[in-house]
C-alpha cells in the first residue's frame, strides 16, 4: 500500500500554475498514513525539456524542503509516498521511477503484481530487458514502454490510441494490484487502475478560470487530498479503466477491460484510507460507524447472556476510534480514550517487521490509569494479524489495572495472505489461520475475543463486490505465482537495510 498523486496545471505564469511539485508535495502530505518508508516527486520541466526529481527514504517533510521543490519546475508532476512490500526499504527501489527511452516516461504505482517475478523473468528472456531495481513499478514500466515502442513510428505526436494499446499490454499482462499515475514528457498524464479495482484511483478538478479554461486536474489516492487541495471530486477511476489527461487539459478514458466482478480492497475502509476519505463512493468514516454498530449487535448479545461485563469502550487509537465511538452509542456505556497515541511516531501496522512493530507499541501507546484501574474494558481494534501487538496492548492495560478486557475487532479473522500490496503473505504468519476466536483469546491474554463476520462486513460497507481473500481465500486474480512471490519477499526482507 502506498499512496500516489498525479498532476497537470494549465499553463499560466500569471497564476504561479507553473509549479505542479508545490501542489504534488500537499498531496503527499495527506496520504503520509499510506506510506512512511520513502517519498519522491518527478516533474517533467517544459523549459528545458527534462525531467526534474527527487526521492528520499524518510517521511514527506524530510525529504522536500522549499529549495528542493523550487527545483522540481514544470507545470505537471507526480508524487509517491512508499510502504516497502516488494523490494527493499533501502534507496534502490524507490519512486517515481523514470525512463527516457523510448519515449519519456515517470511512472508510480500502488499496490502488488503477483506475477512481478515471473514477468520480470519474460521481459529478460524475450527482449533482454535488465531489471535495474527490485520494485514491480519497473516491470509496469517495461511493459509500458514496450507497448508504446511497437508502434512507433507514430505519424503525428502521440495520441489516446497509442496509450491504450501500451494501457493494454499491461492489463493482459500483469496480475494483481496496481493502481497507476504515469507521466509523458511534453504529452500529458495518465492513469491506469487494474481490471479488479483492488487500489483506489481517484480524478479531481480544479477550475482557475473558466472563461479562460484554465482547469487543473489530478489523479489520488484517496480523496483527503483533494480536499486539502482545494480540488473537487470528479469520480473514481473504474476497474481496468485509462485516462489520458493531455497537457492542454483536454481528458480522454476508456475502460479497456471490464470485470465480470470488481474486488476493491475492503481493508481500505477498515484500516488504510484516512477517516475523511471516501472510496468507491462510500465514506471511510461512515463505514467505520459502522462497524461499530454491528459490533454493537454482537456485543450486545454477551452482554445480555452474561458473558462479558465491559463498564467503558475504549478505542486503540488511531482507526479503530470511530467504529468505538460507534459501538459505545450503541451499548450505551461510555466511550474512554484510556490509551493516548503519540502523534509524532508511525503506524505500527505498516512497518516491515515485526522488531519494529512491537517496539513502536511500547513507543506510541500511554495509558491513562485514572480511565483504566478497575475497570471492564470494551476494547475495540481494526484488525488482529500476527497477534503479537494486541498481546503487547492487553498487557499494557493490565499493568494499569484492567480488569476484564474483551477485545472486539472491527473486521473477520484474517487467515490467508494479500498479495496486492500488504505485508502478510504467509498464512503461518497470522494468528487466525490456525486458531479459533478462544484460542486467540486465551494466546493474546484477553477474556474473550469477537469478529464480525464478512456479511457484517458487506453490510457495514454497504456493497457486495468486494476483495476478502485475506478472510476467505477468494482472491480476485489468479495466485499462480504467488508462492515465487513471497519467497523473494522473505529474500528482499532479510536483505532490507
Ligand atoms: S487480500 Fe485482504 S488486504 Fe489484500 S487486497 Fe484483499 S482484502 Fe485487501
Amino acid at each position: 500500500m502506498c499512496g500516489i498523486v498525479g498532476l497537470v496545471h494549465p499553463k499560466s505564469e500569471e497564476l504561479g500554475l507553473n509549479k505542479a511539485s508545490y501542489e504534488v508535495y500537499r498531496a503527499l502530505l495527506t496520504l503520509q498514513h499510506r506510506g512512511q518508508d520513502a517519498a519522491g516527486i518527478l516533474s517533467y520541466d517544459e523549459e528545458s525539456s527534462r525531467f526534474k526529481g527527487e526521492k528520499d527514504l524518510g517521511l514527506v517533510s524530510q525529504v522536500f524542503d522549499l529549495e528542493k521543490l523550487e527545483n522540481l519546475k514544470g507545470s505537471m508532476a507526480i508524487g509517491h509516498t512508499r510502504y516497502a512490500t516488494v523490494g527493499t526499504d533501502g534507496k534502490g527501489d524507490l519512486q517515481p521511477i523514470v525512463t527516457g527511452y523510448p519515449f519519456g516516461v515517470g511512472m508510480v504505482h500502488n499496490g502488488n503484481l503477483v506475477n512481478y517475478h515471473q514477468l520480470a523473468k519474460e521481459l529478460a528472456e524475450k527482449y533482454n530487458i535488465a531489471q535495474l531495481t527490485n520494485n514491480d513499478v519497473e516491470v509496469l514500466l517495461n511493459l509500458w514502454c514496450h507497448g508504446i515502442q511497437e508502434q512507433f513510428p507514430f505519424e503525428k505526436e502521440i495520441e489516446f490510441s497509442h496509450i491504450k494499446t501500451s494501457a493494454m499490454n499491461i492489463l493482459e499482462n500483469a496480475v494483481g494490484a496496481y493502481a497507476i499515475a504515469g507521466l509523458l514528457s511534453g504529452v500529458g498524464l495518465f492513469g491506469l487502475r487494474d481490471p479488479k479495482g483492488i487500489r483506489p484511483l481517484i480524478l479531481g478538478k480544479k477550475v482557475w478560470d473558466a472563461e479562460k479554461d484554465l482547469v487543473s486536474y489530478c489523479l489520488v489516492s484517496e480523496t483527503n487530498a483533494l480536499n486539502f487541495l482545494g480540488f473537487d471530486y470528479v469520480r473514481d477511476i473504474e476497474p481496468g479503466e485509462v485516462i489520458f489527461i493531455r497537457e492542454d487539459g483536454k481528458i480522454f478514458s476508456e475502460v479497456l477491460m471490464k470485470p465480470e466482478k470488481a474486488a476493491p480492497c475492503m481493508f481500505e475502509w477498515v484500516y488504510f484510507s484516512a477517516a475523511e476519505s471516501s472510496f468507491e463512493g462510500k465514506s471511510i468514516y461512515g463505514v467505520r460507524l459502522n462497524l461499530g454498530r454491528v459490533l454493537g449487535k454482537r456485543a450486545r448479545k454477551l452482554i445480555e447472556n452474561n458473558v462479558i461485563h465491559p463498564d467503558i469502550v475504549c478505542p486503540v487509537p488511531d482507526t479503530s476510534r470511530t467504529s468505538a465511538i460507534a459501538l459505545s452509542e450503541s451499548l450505551g456505556l461510555p466511550y474512554r480514550e484510556g490509551l493516548i497515541k503519540n502523534r509524532y511516531t508511525q503506524r505500527s501496522f505498516i512497518l516491515n517487521t515485526q522488531d519494529k512493530r512491537e517496539k513502536a507499541v511500547e513507543l506510541k501507546l500511554s495509558p491513562v490509569r485514572s480511565e483504566i484501574e478497575g475497570k471492564n474494558i470494551l476494547l475495540v481494534d481494526d484488525s488482529i494479524v500476527r497477534g503479537t501487538t494486541s498481546k503487547k496492548i492487553i498487557q499494557l492495560l493490565k499493568r494499569y489495572g484492567a480488569k476484564e478486557i474483551t477485545l472486539a475487532i472491527t473486521c473477520p479473522p484474517l487467515r490467508h495472505g494479500c498479495f496486492y500490496g500488504i505485508d502478510f503473505p504467509k498464512e503461518s504468519e497470522l494468528i487466525a489461520n490456525d486458531k479459533t476466536p478462544e484460542e486467540i483469546a486465551e494466546h493474546i491474554g484477553a477474556n474473550r475475543v469477537i469478529f464480525l463476520d464478512e456479511q457484517d462486513l458487506k453490510d457495514a460497507i454497504g456493497r457486495t463486490e468486494l476483495c476478502m481473500a485475506c478472510v476467505n481465500k477468494k482472491y480476485p486474480t489468479s495466485i499462480e505465482a504467488s508462492e515465487e512471490f513471497a519467497r523473494q519477499r522473505e529474500i528482499n526482507k532479510e536483505g532490507a537495510v
